[in-house]
């Protein structure tokens, strides 16, 4: 087993990190994650508001009154920890083991809030009459419904006038090792939700029924066999999928009278919401089918086109790592698409993501530590 060095366990970005991971925020509850943060900002000169919505606790900070503004991202809440018995420690008690920590939120993404924390107070202390302003924007309503989180801060700042520049989300971007992949956008996503109508019947006469499975069937194939797109340089190519697809009345001699289904969509920027649900219309409506389809949008697409931040980025993770890390938009959706919409350039950038949402999340310890350092390095050559 490899162990850890010293120095690593007592790193104040380590320290911290386990203290976050001891408050048990399952979203939307912060757990008081956002205090200790808080505390920690105004010290540095941080002007922090706390901003409740429902039952979400967010937190913005800010020093300074210039532009630009950079502000670092994130969320307090985690996923519940599942089935304790499959978890080796206890997953509110940060456990150290080899050179790995594990605990829920270690890696999605405490390690990426408490290396944001150390990475502005070291920066600050060397910089204190820094250029633009320095900013985090805090949510507990990231892993849950999402809606009265960081979509609720963005509105709030846009109604004041309140600008951001450049975003750093600290989500776990990378795949192998730290750094190996920073996020530049993400794929857009849109659900649909289908009811198809027909008349139900007796299976031997079905002259006198009308199947819904039968109307769909050749749609569904449809769907399936359109090219939606081909990608581009930065985004793969657009994805549909059924998630659920339900009919019948469970007696084998019955034919059902509706069908319901369930589909999504992970599409590039290629794409926009309302052109991608005309072009599923217009496949429908090629086919004798009664059919209706509501519609929820998660998020459009979005990328963030190669410029000073993104060049920032990768330097940072080039002198930290050696590595030269690939600029992705495949994985799921963040609170970049609140946050990007504002006109903000958006980068993620945070610990190895193999282990998160699942028994046993845990994060390398030095990774903590060198992640620590890439963040203060953005910040030197953005605001240095
Ligand atoms: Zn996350």
């Amino acid at each position: 087993m490899t162990t850890v060095n010293e120095n690593e366990l007592t790193h104040p970005s380590v320290i911290l990190l386990n203290d976050l991971v001891r408050r048990a925020s399952v979203t939307p509850d912060d757990a008081g994650c956002q205090d200790i943060l808080a505390q920690r900002l105004e010290a540095l000169g941080f002007h922090c508001e706390s901003m409740r919505f429902g039952e979400v606790t967010n937190l913005w900070a800010r020093r300074g009154s210039a532009a630009p503004v950079l502000c670092f991202a994130g969320h307090t809440d985690v996923v519940p920890p599942g089935p304790e018995e499959e978890w080796e420690t206890d997953p509110f008690v940060p456990t150290v083991q080899g050179d790995l920590i594990f605990g829920r939120g270690s890696a999605d993404m405490k390690s990426g809030l408490a290396a944001m924390i150390v990475a502005i107070e070291e920066f600050v202390e060397e910089n204190a009459d820094h250029q633009g302003s320095l900013a985090l924007l805090i949510t507990s309503d990231e892993e849950g419904r999402a809606r009265d989180g960081t979509l609720k801060v963005v509105e709030t700042l846009q109604a004041r006038g309140e600008h951001i520049d450049w975003c750093v989300l600290g989500e776990p971007s990378s795949q192998h090792e730290l750094g190996d992949v920073v996020r530049i956008g993400r794929r857009g996503s849109l659900s649909g939700m289908l009811t198809v109508r027909g008349v139900q019947g007796h299976v031997a006469y079905p002259q006198l029924a009308d199947n819904p499975i039968g109307r769909f069937a050749p749609v569904l194939a449809d769907l399936h066999t359109v090219n939606w797109d081909d990608g581009n340089a930065f985004f793969p190519p657009t994805t549909f999928q059924v998630v659920d697809l339900r009919a019948g009345v469970g007696f084998p001699n019955v034919t059902p009278g509706e069908l319901s289904a369930r589909f999504n969509f992970r599409y590039s920027t290629e794409w926009d919401h309302e052109r991608l649900k005309s072009r599923v219309h217009e496949i429908f409506d090629a086919h004798e089918i009664d059919y209706e389809l509501e519609w929820h949008l998660s998020g459009e697409p979005f990328l963030t086109q190669p410029g000073r931040l993104s060049e920032a980025v990768v330097a940072a993770v080039k002198e930290q790592t050696g590595l030269t890390p690939e600029l992705s938009t495949g994985g799921g959706t963040s609170d970049g698409r609140f946050i990007s919409p504002a006109g903000a350039d958006v980068v993620e950038l945070g610990p190895v993501n193999a282990s998160i949402h699942k028994v046993n999340e845990h994060v390398k310890i030095a990774d903590v530590v060198t992640l620590t350092a890439m963040y203060r390095r953005i910040l030197e050559l953005l605001l240095g």
